[in-house]
């Protein structure tokens, strides 16, 4: 098989048959021009490593001796984690001789019979060959990852990366060339979103999960154009009297085949595609609507994606949804979770302060589950905090929650922040939460969300009582 593993095209003997007498000497130049544009076209000037044009004529050739002498290739995909980050936090030369230092060192690892190339961007893949052992291509992924374990070092700066692996095997789709790559980008595709330097082998499920997730954006994108899509209305009560407070909005896609869709599965697709800022001020326009039918003490809660709150139209939507509904500003809370607040923290307090001083309330939302909590309440007054259902629910388990939420709540009682405890579904939990002093909560004992009618049909009950 031909490897070009290596780009060298300062020296060439020239193609074979270039001694031959009947060559003129203008055939013999254009044969080696040829030969040096053959090598440019197969290999990557910057890593010198095959480019994807020559990978690809390598695993065909690979597939082509399957057929016939039965050795099995394997696809291993390599990709830097987070390698953006290294071009944005010190600059594209850096970026670049990083690539250059990655493929040498995964060309050490893997050895130089083995065909290599960097197929693009911070792209990498080795094609991996042996008759008896099939799984030793993922203890090559495992050994390309392990190699990552030392830093790499650039005009002094010492960089700690890593890579994900995904390996496909050719056995286990059709011969074709072209769904053996797919299958090591998916299991690629795969060990990157189960945590940083991780090694996937494919299996025939992925595939089938991804036309399912191609199926649902479809129809999400339908749905979209369609306004398919429902609020949700679910009670928080003090937790003393168990009356309704407010009422947080809860998006709802009621999906023709699949029935309702939560928005844990949905509101990350709305966010990936950037929909989620149309939807986002939809939910929002249609909850101040709704809140518009309830008496002026309860309020309505409405949540902020995080790329809601980056996005520069986030301001005059919220002040044109209050003027256009009529809704007074402190009948609103916005509930944002911390990650909307990664990033430049004057920027973001600078916005927050914004709504603030129109008279909305913002709580932050899950708080526990982050890392920025605490650096933050020194810097903004928020008007609530939601403590995260998981510590909630586990109160009764254990010692670490239950001083987790001791934590918290002494912290909001010294600051003057109120406390909202999320995820309460039984007494029990109730009598712990109102132990530890928080005044506020919601959850399934007192409420599943509801739609719009049945949660004004609760607070006419509630009124009526009274
Ligand atoms: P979240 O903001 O933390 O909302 C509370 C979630 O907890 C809701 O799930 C609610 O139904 C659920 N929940 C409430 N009480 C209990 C309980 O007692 N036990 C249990 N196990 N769960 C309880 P839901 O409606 O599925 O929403 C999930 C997440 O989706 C929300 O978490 C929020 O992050 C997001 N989401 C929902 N609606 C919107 C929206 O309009 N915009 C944005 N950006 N995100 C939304
Ligand atoms: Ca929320
Ligand atoms: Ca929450």
């Amino acid at each position: 098989m031909a490897v070009f593993t290596k780009l060298d095209c300062t020296e060439s003997n020239g193609p074979e048959g270039f001694e031959s007498p009947e060559l003129t000497q203008e055939d013999a130049k254009l044969a080696v021009l040829n030969e040096k544009l053959k090598i440019l076209a197969y290999h990557d000037p910057l890593t010198g490593l095959l480019n994807r044009q020559g990978f690809r004529e390598s695993l065909d050739e690979a597939l082509d001796e399957f057929a016939v002498w039965g050795v099995e290739p394997t696809l291993i995909f390599i990709n830097i984690d987070d390698f953006k980050s290294v071009n944005d936090r010190y600059s594209h030369e850096v970026g670049d001789k990083l690539l250059q230092l990655v493929g040498a060192r995964i060309a050490e690892t893997i050895g130089p019979e083995t065909p290599f190339g960097r197929l693009g961007g911070d792209e990498f893949a080795a094609l991996i060959q042996r008759k008896d052992q099939p799984d030793d291509a993922v203890a090559i992924a495992n050994s390309i990852v392990a190699g990552f374990s030392e830093p790499f070092v650039i005009d002094g700066k010492r960089l700690k990366i890593n890579a994900s692996c995904g390996v496909a095997r050719a056995s286990q789709i059709s011969r074709d060339l072209d769904a053996l790559i797919k299958a090591a980008d998916l299991a690629m595709y795969h060990a990157k979103r189960s945590g940083v330097g991780g090694v996937t082998l494919f299996e025939a499920r992925m595939l089938t999960e991804q036309e399912d997730q191609i199926s649902l954006e479809s129809d999400f994108r339908d749905a979209i154009k369609n306004g398919h899509f429902q609020v949700f209305y679910q009670p928080l009560v003090d937790l003393k009297t168990r009356k309704i407070v407010s009422f947080e909005a809860l998006l709802r896609w009621p999906h023709k085949t699949r029935g309702m869709i939560s928005p844990e599965i949905f509101v990350p697709l709305a966010e990936e595609t950037g929909l989620i800022v149309h939807l986002g001020a939809w939910a929002l326009r249609e909850a101040c609507l709704e809140a518009m039918n309830w008496p002026e003490t309860i309020r309505i809660a409405v949540n902020l994606s995080p790329i809601q709150f980056k996005s520069p139209s986030l301001l005059a939507t919220l002040f044109e949804t209050i003027a256009t509904t009529g809704l007074p500003p402190s009948r609103l809370e916005l509930e944002i979770t911390e990650s909307a607040l990664l990033g430049p923290e004057a920027a973001n307090i600078a916005i927050l302060e914004e709504i603030r001083a129109r008279g909305i309330r913002v709580s932050m939302d899950d708080f526990g589950t982050g890392y920025s909590s605490l650096a933050y309440l020194q810097n903004f007054e928020f008007d609530k905090i939601k403590i995260d259902k998981r510590f909630i629910q586990n109160l009764e388990l254990g010692l670490s929650n239950s001083a987790i939420v001791d934590a918290i709540m002494g912290i909001c009682i010294q600051m003057g922040i109120k406390t909202t405890a999320e995820g309460i579904e039984t007494e029990e939990q109730l009598g712990l939460v109102l132990a530890h002093g928080c005044c506020e909560g919601q959850g399934y004992l007192f409420g599943r969300p509801l739609i719009n009618e049945d949660a004004r049909a609760l607070l006419a009950r509630q009124a009526s009582q009274a």
